[in-house]
């Protein structure tokens, strides 16, 4: 368990944002990395909510949160490895490591998935 308050004064807070350390980065697939955050206690989540990362100074990418919801002081993210893109995920591949502070927001949940008595999983590569 780490100090929260030393960890806010050590770093920029972005406006509705919270610093989160770095604990694990771990290889998923070619070119997926899953990041874990941790503070010390989370807000609490559902499935299909997503956290905006600010990925050093100026970008703002969003993710969503794929880990445990009963985890009450870690998010998990995974990220594709975009060499095209405008250096959000770059930034995560490239110079984000185990250790290092970033700005993340509460999670929001624009796909909340509903009571249903089926549901049809869809999935995209590309
Ligand atoms: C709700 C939500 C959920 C997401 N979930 C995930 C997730 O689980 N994992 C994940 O890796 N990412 C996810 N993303 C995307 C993520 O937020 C970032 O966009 C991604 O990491 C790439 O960031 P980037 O800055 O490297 O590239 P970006 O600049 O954001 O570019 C993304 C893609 O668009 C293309 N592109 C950029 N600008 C242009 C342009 N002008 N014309 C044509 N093509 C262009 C790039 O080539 C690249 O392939 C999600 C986004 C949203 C909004």
């Amino acid at each position: 368990m780490f100090d929260q308050e030393k960890l806010e004064e050590s770093m920029v807070v972005h406006a509705g944002a919270s610093p989160m350390r770095v604990r694990q980065m771990r290889i998923e697939s070619s070119g997926v990395i899953s990041v874990l955050l941790e503070r010390a206690a989370v807000a609490s989540w559902t499935p299909g909510a997503h956290v905006d990362m600010h990925l050093g100074s100026t970008t703002v990418r969003q993710y969503p949160l794929c880990g445990d919801p009963e985890d009450k002081t870690s998010y998990r993210v995974a990220v594709l490895h975009q060499t095209t893109g405008r250096g959000g995920s770059r930034y995560v591949h490239e110079k984000l490591r185990p250790g290092d502070l970033v700005s993340v927001s509460q999670p929001r949940n624009n796909f909340e998935l509903l009571p249903a008595q089926r549901y049809v999983f869809t999935a995209e590569v590309g």
